[in-house]
């Protein structure tokens, strides 16, 4: 696996299980996954150069993220290294334009979208506004992760000049999307192997602050039955269309007019956390079976409610210290650290909670996120 983060380290998790060794390409060697796999390569992997000594008695590569450069991918591919998912699918989960543009030809519903024409950006923007109204979300079109590169502009004022300028002369190119008004974001989580099985997990609502996931709810509360089975549907025709291999998670917008796609990524992800306590095979099992071209696992839950909350972090780094009233608090709480170094708002940790009633769930997850995050203190925080 490509990528030292907390993906893979969860997924080693799964390997130890399967008994498949997992080899990592960790930027550092106090990366997240890095610290608990004993077959790590330390090395860059945006270096073609590290990426084929990385991949050199590897059966399968694959990615806990989705950066590396597709050329490099190619390059792997074309001396016959399997890569999965392969560099013609990651395409469309490494840029939002190509993305969009793949899903809009497949007739798969995604929000009003468009170039932002380095040229001329702003009468471009003001044109697009004055179709689609303010405000307009901008979005650097690669490189972006937990709304880092999302922008809300409400106006062509000095701010979103200065963004605009700011991104065209850094080289960063842009797009214009349509400000959906929507009423919460669900994603739905699928896998597909090689040889054509898929498998879909139940239709989560995240719930996001300030462009990262807080919470992920597992089924969608009230979400009707016959809107989880097209989102399901919708996820496996885009994995199948795309040629992904893998996971593929699919953040959508729920709104009165029905589901938008937002975002594609293709490996474990966030939204699927959940699924290590609350599904019978976690999505990072999921990932390693349809990678390796195994038959995939049940993805039934085990519970009727599932919350994970991540772990932020706080102000004071040291986590530890209270797990005490955490785990003395409520013993039904599973917590999942990350190794990471812990930095404000940072995502470090999650933790799980498995139930019959939503909001009862909601709240315990809640608690015990916020407490590891600040403590005693986390009254007057929240
Ligand atoms: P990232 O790749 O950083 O996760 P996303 O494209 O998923 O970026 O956007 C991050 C968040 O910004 C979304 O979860 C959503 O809350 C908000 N957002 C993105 N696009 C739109 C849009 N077209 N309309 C309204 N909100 C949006």
């Amino acid at each position: 696996m490509a990528g030292g983060g907390q993906l893979a380290r969860m997924t080693q998790q799964a390997a130890i299980g399967l008994g498949v060794s997992l080899r990592v390409l960790a930027g550092a060697p106090d990366e997240s996954a890095a610290k608990v796999v004993s077959d790590v390569r330390v090395g860059d992997d945006r270096s073609l150069d590290d990426l084929v000594s990385f991949a050199d008695g590897c059966d399968v590569v694959t990615f806990d993220h989705e950066h590396v450069p597709g050329p490099h991918i190619q390059k792997l591919e074309g001396s016959g290294v399997p890569c999965r998912p392969g560099s013609a699918a990651l395409a469309h989960a490494q840029d939002k334009l190509v993305m969009r543009e793949r899903l809009s030809e497949l007739g798969v519903p995604c929000p009003a979208y468009a170039h932002v024409p380095p040229s001329a950006p702003l009468a471009f923007l003001e044109a697009f506004a004055g179709e689609h109204g303010w405000p307009v979300v901008l979005k650097a079109t690669r490189g972006g992760y937990d709304g880092k590169g999302v922008w809300i502009i409400g106006d062509l004022g000095r701010e979103a000049r200065d963004l605009v300028q700011r991104m065209l002369s850094g080289g960063v190119d842009l797009m214009a999307e349509r400000h959906v008004p929507f009423g919460r974001e669900l994603a739905a989580v699928v896998a597909r192997s090689p040889y054509g099985q898929g498998a879909a997990y139940p239709i989560v609502e995240t719930v996001q602050e300030g462009g990262i996931c807080t919470e992920v709810i597992s089924p969608a509360p009230g979400l009707p039955g016959d809107v989880a089975a097209e989102a399901q549907r919708l996820a496996l025709t885009i994995a199948a269309e795309l040629g992904v291999v893998g996971l593929l998670a699919v953040e959508l917008f729920e709104t009165g007019d029905g589901l938008l796609v937002n975002e594609l990524a293709m490996r474990p992800h966030n939204s699927g956390h959940w699924t290590i306590e609350g599904a019978r095979t976690s999505q990072f099992e999921q990932h390693l079976r349809a990678v390796l071209d195994l038959p995939l696992g049940s993805t039934d839950p085990t519970a009727p409610v599932t919350v994970m909350a991540n772990v932020l972090g706080g102000d004071d780094p040291d986590v530890y210290p209270r797990y005490i009233h955490v785990m003395a608090h409520d013993p039904g709480v599973k917590v999942h650290m990350y190794g990471k170094e812990s930095r404000p708002g940072r995502k470090i940790g999650h933790v799980t909670v498995l139930g019959d009633d939503v909001a009862d769930v909601r709240a315990r997850a809640r608690h015990a996120a916020d407490y590891l995050r600040w403590g005693p203190e986390m009254k007057e925080r929240t």
